[in-house]
């Protein structure tokens, strides 16, 4: 049977062809006795011509008069010609209107017309025609493929974990309260607790990619209220191994967007510029961190041991680094409980975070494995270990030492392609003003 999309691709249309090509109407160009209509795909353009002396009258009036971004079919000829945008043409011998678009659109997607991010999202499905738009997310989609091959490489198998939850990983203030058939339950902030239950299993090395959601009440470039969170937990794992496999997935991912995404990175004017990093990422630690954003004297105060690094701390560490580097041995008391301290200091945690020039991209640690230890966490941190007893029972029964991370999703397609604001990663954001579409 030939179903609808029994049609020629825009790029796969060549001379000598008797193609049919669908799509939308990027712009009409009436030179007199000549028009074109240029023809838009998810592969790209191609020109339509119309020669009115020639062709039939209603042929012509309809392909004429049809409004910019209506979805049209045509079927005809395919030549060479020279002068056009892809040095080929279709003469239609028949073309029928799809799909009529109203003739105000709220966005250009010939872009031509700028428009503000707030109309782009409002409209992401016109947005999404634009094909420096489109190429993002063709970009993101290729890094998703990348990472689920590095941990495959590195052994881990794909999970999926809830995420509608009872009680969220580090306490209250960041979670979203829903309503879960008339008792309170959350939507969770991370999979951490999951994972690592998981990760006592049989499975012993775990990913996920999915949401995360954090009811943050401030609005910045780099914050969502829903994200997506690129995690992975691994038994027998110290904050070594864990940092080893961060560093292949995201090498795994600058590496694949550098191969396969050549077109992509060309239109959104990248081609140029986009360099991979192929070493693996400098290691510093806290109290080096600290000392070389103090010795860069970009900050009014000096910081002390303790201290979180500031926002223009890390901006200026980065700008002195110049590559992505994980910062280690953060003081305890600044590392979430559920994190393991070293074993010879206890005031150093093995957790450790990679950094992007611009921003935070991962945090991850060595977990502690010990159940005494872990309830004794939860008492510290003012959380009551009984309402956790689904996680932490399980550390009684053969928890082995574990590591693991999350990458935020968004943050790495933003810091790879060098957007400006983590919403244009995502195709329909969520933040303070935006709960729809
Ligand atoms: P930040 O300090 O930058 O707000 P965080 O330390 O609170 O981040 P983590 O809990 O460590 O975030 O989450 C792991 C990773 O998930 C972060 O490094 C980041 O890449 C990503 N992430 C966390 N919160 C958000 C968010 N609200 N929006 C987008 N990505 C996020
Ligand atoms: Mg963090």
């Amino acid at each position: 049977m030939q179903g609808l999309d029994d049609r020629t691709y825009t790029a796969d249309a060549e001379p000598g062809d008797h193609a049919t090509i669908a799509g939308w109407v990027h712009e009409i160009r009436d030179l007199g006795g000549i028009a074109f209509l240029i023809l838009r795909d998810t592969t790209g353009r191609i020109q339509v011509k119309f020669e009115k002396d020639e062709m039939d009258e209603e042929l012509v009036e309809t392909g004429l008069g049809v409004s910019r971004e209506s979805v049209i079919a045509v079927t005809g000829d395919v030549d060479e010609e020279p002068r056009a945008p892809t040095g080929v043409e279709v003469t239609p011998d028949s073309l029928s209107v799809v799909a009529e678009a109203d003739t105000e659109l709220p966005l250009d997607p010939s872009g031509k017309v700028d428009a503000e991010l707030p109309t782009r999202l409002d409209n992401r499905t016109l947005d999404l025609r634009k094909p420096e738009v489109k190429a993002i997310f063709e970009i993101r989609a290729e890094i998703f493929r990348a990472a689920r091959e590095a941990f495959r490489e590195a052994n881990a198998t794909e999970i999926t974990t809830p995420k509608i939850v009872a009680t969220g990983t580090e306490g209250g203030t960041e979670l979203f309260p829903i309503t879960y058939f008339g008792e309170e339950a959350f939507m969770n902030q991370s999979p951490q607790l999951f994972k690592q239950l998981t990760a006592g299993s049989g499975l012993e090395r775990v990913f996920e990619i999915g949401p995360i959601f954090r009811a943050e009440e401030h609005n910045t470039p780099r914050h969502l209220n829903e994200a997506t969170s690129i995690d992975f937990e691994g038994a027998f794992c110290d904050h070594e191994d864990a940092m080893d496999v961060c560093e292949s997935v995201v090498l795994a991912a600058y590496e694949a967007v550098e191969e396969n995404c050549s077109e992509q990175l060309e239109t959104l004017g990248l081609a140029a510029d986009f360099e991979a990093p192929t070493d693996s990422f400098p290691r510093l630690t806290y109290e080096e961190a600290i000392e070389r954003i103090n010795a860069t004297g970009k900050l009014d105060e000096q910081l002390v041991w303790g201290d979180d690094l500031p926002t223009e701390g890390e901006h200026a560490l980065g700008q002195d680094v110049g590559e992505h580097y994980f910062v280690t041995d953060w003081p305890s008391e600044i590392k979430p409980f559920y994190i393991k301290d070293h074993d010879d200091d206890e005031t150093l945690s093995t957790g450790f975070d990679l950094m992007h020039p611009r921003m935070e991209l991962v945090s991850g640690g060595q977990r502690e494995h010990r159940h005494d230890r872990l309830i004794a966490g939860f008492e510290q941190q003012g959380l009551d270990p009984d309402e956790f007893e689904y996680y932490t029972k399980m550390f009684k029964y053969g928890m082995p030492p574990h590591a693991g991370w999350a990458i935020g999703a968004e943050r790495l397609v933003m810091t790879l392609l060098d957007l400006d604001n983590i919403r244009e990663a995502v195709i329909f954001p969520r933040d303070r003003q935006r709960l729809s579409p």
